[in-house]
C-alpha cells in the first residue's frame, strides 16, 4: 500500500532546517545563538526543587495558564498578566499567532531576510507568505508595511540573521499605519539598545514575543511569552494546547525572569563578547555588520579571495574542520557571502578568532 497522502498544502511543505546540534564533545558551537553562560542558579534551583518533590508533583498536570511565569513576566515588563500568553518557546507563540490570524487568503508577512521558520508555520496553515525586502539603508519607513497585504506581519527585531535593530519609534510609526497585526519577534531584544516591549500597551495591533532561550540561557527548557494588547491573549488561548508548558519549564522560567541581576550581568557579558568578536574580525579584514543581537554576521575575505559565497563556504568548511560550528545563509544576497557567528564565552570567541585568523592567512 502506498503511504497515506497528507493534505495537499502539507505535501508541498518543507520542514524548517535547524542549525546542526553535533553529537559528542569538543565542538565550539557558535551556530544557533544559544547563550554562552549557564542560566541563573535560581532557575536551576526552582527546577530542582520541583523534582525534589518527586513523583507526586510529576504525576499532576502543570498549571494550564502558566500563571507564575506570566506573573513574573508581568512584573518584569509592567504589563497586565492577563494580556501575556506563555509558550513552549516563542516558536509555539509564533505558531499560535499564525493559527489564529492567518490562513488561506490571510497572508503572513515577513521581512526578507529574517527568521525562516515563519514560512514553514504559514505553510502548515495554508497561508500565503508576503516578503518585504529589508530596507537598504536599514530604516523602516512609516509606510513600509502599510500596503503589503499581510493579515499578520512578523518583524524580527533585532533582525536575524542581520543583527540590525529598528528603533522602537520606527516600529511604532510603521505599526500605526499597518491595518493587520504586527508581531515584533524580540528573540534578541535584551541584547539591543532599545526594545518594543512597551508598544502592546499603546497600540492595539502590536504583539511582542520573547523567548528565554537566548536571553536567559534556557533553550533546553522551551519557554517564551507574548506581550499582547487587549483582546489578543484571549484569542490565542483558544488555539493553544491546554498544557503547552511543562511544569519544569514553568518553574525555571518564572525564577529566571525574577533574577534581574543575572540578566543584567549576563547580558553585559554577551554584549562585551560581541564587541570583542566584531573587533577581532574587523582586524582580520572581514566585513562585519553592526549587530544588536548575540551574534554577528560577517563576510570572510582573504588575499586572492574577496568576500563572496565561495569565500564564505571556504571559511565555513575550514572552521568546521577545526570543530567550530557557525551558520551559513546562502539563500539571500544580503547574507550569501556571510557567516553568522554566535557570541560564545571568552574562550570560544578566542578559539574562533584564532581559527578565523588562520583561514584568513591561508594557513592550514
Ligand atoms: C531563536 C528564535 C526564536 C525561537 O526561540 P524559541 O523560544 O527557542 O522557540 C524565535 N525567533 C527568532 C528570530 C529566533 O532567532
Amino acid at each position: 500500500m502506498p503511504a497515506p497522502r497528507p493534505n495537499p498544502h502539507v505535501a508541498a511543505l518543507r520542514a524548517y532546517l535547524p542549525g546542526e546540534q553535533p553529537r559528542g564533545d569538543g565542538w565550539v558551537k557558535l551556530n544557533t545563538n544559544e547563550h554562552p553562560f549557564p542560566p541563573s542558579p535560581r532557575a536551576v534551583d526552582a527546577a530542582r526543587a520541583l523534582l525534589a518533590e518527586g513523583a507526586a508533583r510529576l504525576r499532576l498536570y502543570p498549571p494550564p495558564d502558566a500563571a507564575p511565569l506570566r506573573e513574573a513576566a508581568a512584573r518584569l515588563h509592567g504589563h497586565p498578566a492577563a494580556d501575556i500568553v506563555a509558550g513552549n518557546g516563542s516558536d509555539d507563540l509564533l505558531n499560535l499567532l499564525i493559527r489564529a490570524y492567518a490562513g488561506p487568503g490571510r497572508p503572513v508577512g515577513m521581512v526578507d531576510p529574517s527568521y525562516s521558520l515563519y514560512p514553514v508555520l504559514a505553510g502548515a496553515q495554508d497561508a500565503p507568505v508576503i516578503r518585504v525586502p529589508f530596507p537598504p539603508e536599514g530604516r523602516l519607513a512609516p509606510d513600509a508595511l502599510a500596503g503589503c497585504g499581510a493579515a499578520v506581519f512578523f518583524l524580527t527585531n533585532p533582525n536575524a540573521p542581520l543583527g540590525h535593530a529598528f528603533p522602537p519609534s520606527e516600529v511604532e510609526a510603521a505599526a500605526g499605519r499597518f491595518p493587520g497585526l504586527i508581531v515584533v519577534d524580540e528573540a534578541y531584544g535584551v541584547f539591543a539598545d532599545a526594545d518594543c516591549a512597551r508598544l502592546p500597551s499603546r497600540l492595539p495591533n502590536v504583539v511582542v514575543t520573547r523567548t528565554l532561550s537566548k536571553s536567559h540561557a534556557l533553550a533546553g527548557l522551551r519557554a517564551g511569552y507574548a506581550l499582547c494588547p487587549p483582546g489578543v491573549a484571549e484569542v490565542l488561548h483558544r488555539v493553544r494546547d491546554s498544557y503547552n508548558l511543562d511544569a519544569l519549564a514553568q518553574a525555571a522560567a518564572a525564577a529566571a525572569l525574577d533574577d534581574r541581576e543575572w540578566l543584567a550581568e549576563a547580558t553585559a557579558r554577551v554584549r562585551a563578547g560581541r564587541a570583542r568578536l566584531a573587533d577581532g574580525l574587523g582586524a582580520l579584514g572581514w566585513r562585519v555588520r553592526p549587530s544588536q543581537a548575540n551574534f554577528v554576521l560577517a563576510d570572510p575575505a582573504r588575499r586572492g579571495m574577496p568576500a563572496s559565497p565561495d569565500a564564505a563556504e571556504s571559511a565555513f568548511a575550514f572552521l568546521r574542520s577545526r570543530r567550530i560550528l557557525v551558520r551559513r545563509f546562502p539563500g539571500h544576497p544580503l547574507t550569501a557571502a556571510g557567516l553568522r557567528i554566535s557570541v560564545g564565552n571568552p574562550a570560544e570567541t578566542e578559539a574562533f578568532l584564532a581559527a578565523a585568523a588562520d583561514w584568513t592567512a591561508g594557513r592550514g
